[in-house]
Protein backbone atom coordinates (compact mmCIF):
# COMPACT_ATOMS: atom_id res chain seq x y z
CA UNK A 1 0.00 0.00 0.00
CA UNK A 2 1.32 3.48 -0.68
CA UNK A 3 2.48 5.61 2.40
CA UNK A 4 -0.29 8.30 2.96
CA UNK A 5 1.44 11.47 2.71
CA UNK A 6 0.39 13.37 5.54
CA UNK A 7 -0.46 17.26 5.62
CA UNK A 8 0.35 19.89 8.25
CA UNK A 9 -3.17 20.48 8.06
CA UNK A 10 -3.91 17.19 9.92
CA UNK A 11 -1.95 18.79 12.81
CA UNK A 12 -3.93 20.99 15.66
CA UNK A 13 -2.45 24.81 14.90
CA UNK A 14 -0.33 25.55 17.77
CA UNK A 15 0.68 29.11 19.36
CA UNK A 16 3.98 28.74 17.35
CA UNK A 17 1.81 28.20 13.87
CA UNK A 18 0.14 31.76 14.82
CA UNK A 19 1.42 35.18 13.82
CA UNK A 20 2.15 37.07 16.87
CA UNK A 21 -0.62 39.59 16.60
CA UNK A 22 -2.39 36.79 16.27
CA UNK A 23 -1.36 34.74 18.87
CA UNK A 24 -1.38 37.82 21.62
CA UNK A 25 -5.25 37.68 20.91
CA UNK A 26 -5.40 34.23 21.71
CA UNK A 27 -3.61 34.55 24.65
CA UNK A 28 -5.22 37.09 25.86
CA UNK A 29 -8.75 35.02 25.88
CA UNK A 30 -6.44 32.45 27.43
CA UNK A 31 -5.78 34.63 30.30
CA UNK A 32 -8.73 36.76 30.74
CA UNK A 33 -10.95 33.39 30.31
CA UNK A 34 -9.02 32.43 33.98
CA UNK A 35 -9.49 35.13 35.27
CA UNK A 36 -5.04 36.06 35.09
CA UNK A 37 -3.87 39.51 35.24
CA UNK A 38 -3.51 41.05 31.67
CA UNK A 39 0.44 41.45 32.44
CA UNK A 40 0.51 37.64 31.86
CA UNK A 41 0.12 38.31 27.64
CA UNK A 42 3.11 40.43 27.62
CA UNK A 43 5.08 37.55 29.44
CA UNK A 44 3.76 34.43 27.33
CA UNK A 45 4.11 36.18 24.35
CA UNK A 46 7.86 36.95 24.93
CA UNK A 47 8.94 33.56 25.66
CA UNK A 48 7.06 31.89 22.24
CA UNK A 49 10.16 33.59 19.92
CA UNK A 50 12.07 36.87 21.57
CA UNK A 51 13.06 34.52 24.63
CA UNK A 52 12.15 31.02 23.56
CA UNK A 53 11.95 28.46 26.03
CA UNK A 54 11.60 24.80 25.26
CA UNK A 55 8.66 24.23 26.93
CA UNK A 56 6.71 26.17 29.53
CA UNK A 57 8.35 24.74 32.54
CA UNK A 58 11.43 26.74 31.81
CA UNK A 59 10.15 30.43 32.09
CA UNK A 60 10.49 30.53 35.95
CA UNK A 61 8.96 34.26 35.71
CA UNK A 62 5.87 32.28 35.80
CA UNK A 63 3.86 30.64 39.37
CA UNK A 64 4.62 26.74 38.79
CA UNK A 65 0.99 26.32 38.50
CA UNK A 66 0.46 28.28 35.46
CA UNK A 67 3.41 26.61 33.95
CA UNK A 68 1.98 22.92 34.60
CA UNK A 69 -1.39 24.29 33.00
CA UNK A 70 -0.12 25.86 29.99
CA UNK A 71 2.19 22.71 29.17
CA UNK A 72 -1.18 20.79 29.39
CA UNK A 73 -3.53 23.56 27.71
CA UNK A 74 -1.07 25.30 25.27
CA UNK A 75 2.18 22.66 24.89
CA UNK A 76 4.99 24.60 22.62
CA UNK A 77 6.10 22.21 19.58
CA UNK A 78 9.69 21.20 19.07
CA UNK A 79 11.95 19.98 16.14
CA UNK A 80 13.90 17.15 16.91
CA UNK A 81 18.24 17.81 16.02
CA UNK A 82 18.40 14.21 14.50
CA UNK A 83 21.92 15.27 12.64
CA UNK A 84 24.15 18.39 13.37
CA UNK A 85 27.85 17.95 11.26
CA UNK A 86 29.65 21.06 11.11
CA UNK A 87 32.15 21.93 8.25
CA UNK A 88 36.00 22.94 8.85
CA UNK A 89 34.30 26.30 7.56
CA UNK A 90 31.55 26.52 10.76
CA UNK A 91 28.67 25.99 8.15
CA UNK A 92 26.63 23.29 10.21
CA UNK A 93 24.04 21.45 8.83
CA UNK A 94 20.95 20.13 10.63
CA UNK A 95 18.61 17.36 9.88
CA UNK A 96 15.49 17.87 11.88
CA UNK A 97 12.91 15.09 12.45
CA UNK A 98 9.10 16.19 12.56
CA UNK A 99 5.92 14.81 15.13
CA UNK A 100 5.17 12.57 11.82
CA UNK A 101 8.47 10.93 11.20
CA UNK A 102 9.27 13.24 8.19
CA UNK A 103 12.64 14.84 8.10
CA UNK A 104 13.88 18.37 6.58
CA UNK A 105 16.83 19.83 6.53
CA UNK A 106 18.40 23.45 6.98
CA UNK A 107 21.87 25.05 7.07
CA UNK A 108 23.41 28.06 9.34
CA UNK A 109 26.16 29.75 7.32
CA UNK A 110 28.68 31.96 9.46
CA UNK A 111 29.82 34.81 7.09
CA UNK A 112 31.47 37.21 10.27
CA UNK A 113 28.91 39.19 11.75
CA UNK A 114 26.43 38.01 9.68
CA UNK A 115 24.91 34.16 10.30
CA UNK A 116 22.60 33.00 7.25
CA UNK A 117 20.30 30.07 7.66
CA UNK A 118 18.78 28.27 4.72
CA UNK A 119 15.58 27.09 5.80
CA UNK A 120 13.14 24.16 4.23
CA UNK A 121 9.45 25.18 3.46
CA UNK A 122 8.15 21.57 2.48
CA UNK A 123 9.61 18.25 3.20
CA UNK A 124 10.49 16.92 -0.11
CA UNK A 125 9.29 18.55 -3.28
CA UNK A 126 7.11 18.21 -6.30
CA UNK A 127 9.15 19.92 -8.88
CA UNK A 128 11.81 17.35 -9.03
CA UNK A 129 14.71 19.61 -11.23
CA UNK A 130 17.29 17.12 -11.98
CA UNK A 131 20.29 18.34 -10.21
CA UNK A 132 18.59 17.73 -6.88
CA UNK A 133 18.39 15.21 -4.17
CA UNK A 134 15.04 16.90 -2.82
CA UNK A 135 13.63 16.68 -6.33
CA UNK A 136 14.41 13.01 -6.55
CA UNK A 137 12.77 12.55 -2.79
CA UNK A 138 9.17 13.63 -4.81
CA UNK A 139 7.01 15.35 -2.45
CA UNK A 140 5.92 14.74 0.68
CA UNK A 141 4.13 17.53 2.73
CA UNK A 142 4.03 20.87 3.44
CA UNK A 143 5.05 22.77 6.53
CA UNK A 144 3.53 24.28 9.14
CA UNK A 145 4.36 28.04 10.35
CA UNK A 146 5.75 26.61 13.07
CA UNK A 147 7.80 24.17 11.22
CA UNK A 148 9.68 26.48 9.19
CA UNK A 149 10.29 29.12 11.70
CA UNK A 150 11.23 26.60 14.47
CA UNK A 151 14.04 25.85 12.23
CA UNK A 152 15.53 28.74 13.39
CA UNK A 153 14.02 28.29 16.88
CA UNK A 154 15.44 25.35 17.28
CA UNK A 155 19.01 26.76 16.85
CA UNK A 156 18.40 30.04 19.23
CA UNK A 157 17.26 27.21 22.18
CA UNK A 158 20.90 25.52 21.83
CA UNK A 159 22.60 28.58 21.81
CA UNK A 160 21.21 31.82 21.88
CA UNK A 161 24.50 33.56 20.16
CA UNK A 162 23.77 31.19 17.25
CA UNK A 163 20.89 33.01 16.84
CA UNK A 164 20.44 33.31 12.62
CA UNK A 165 20.98 37.16 11.24
CA UNK A 166 19.24 36.56 7.98
CA UNK A 167 16.40 33.93 6.60
CA UNK A 168 17.26 32.24 2.63
CA UNK A 169 13.88 29.88 1.76
CA UNK A 170 16.44 28.10 -0.18
CA UNK A 171 16.31 24.30 1.54
CA UNK A 172 13.98 21.75 0.87
CA UNK A 173 11.20 22.90 -1.24
CA UNK A 174 9.87 25.47 -3.05
CA UNK A 175 8.17 28.35 -1.22
CA UNK A 176 5.79 29.81 -3.44
CA UNK A 177 3.70 26.05 -3.40
CA UNK A 178 2.94 26.47 0.10
CA UNK A 179 2.58 29.58 0.17
CA UNK A 180 -0.13 30.22 2.94
CA UNK A 181 2.65 28.33 5.40
CA UNK A 182 5.58 30.67 3.91
CA UNK A 183 3.74 33.68 4.57
CA UNK A 184 3.18 33.66 7.86
CA UNK A 185 6.09 32.10 8.55
CA UNK A 186 7.87 35.83 6.91
CA UNK A 187 5.43 37.73 9.07
CA UNK A 188 6.70 35.54 12.00
CA UNK A 189 10.38 36.20 11.34
CA UNK A 190 9.63 39.98 10.23
CA UNK A 191 7.05 41.30 13.73
CA UNK A 192 9.25 42.70 16.45
CA UNK A 193 7.03 40.43 18.70
CA UNK A 194 8.64 37.37 16.40
CA UNK A 195 11.97 37.07 15.09
CA UNK A 196 12.48 40.65 14.54
CA UNK A 197 14.60 40.09 11.42
CA UNK A 198 13.81 43.16 9.37
CA UNK A 199 12.90 42.24 5.49
CA UNK A 200 15.27 42.89 2.93
CA UNK A 201 14.29 43.18 -0.91
S1 LIG B 1 14.02 21.83 -3.71
FE1 LIG B 1 14.43 23.48 -5.20
S2 LIG B 1 16.06 22.67 -6.54
FE2 LIG B 1 15.17 20.91 -5.42
S3 LIG B 1 13.57 20.07 -6.77
FE3 LIG B 1 12.57 21.57 -5.42
S4 LIG B 1 12.61 23.53 -6.54
FE4 LIG B 1 14.11 22.14 -7.54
Amino acid sequence: MPRRIARAADAPETLLDLTPSQARRRLAEWVSDRGLPRYRVDQLIARLWQRPVGSWTEATELPKGLRATLNAAVPLPRLNAEVVQTSSDGTRKYLWRLADGETIESVLIPAGKRRTLCVSSQAGCALGCVFCATGQMGFRRHLSPFEIVGQLREIVLARESDKPTNVVFMGMGEPFLNWPAVDRALTILNHAEGIGIGARH
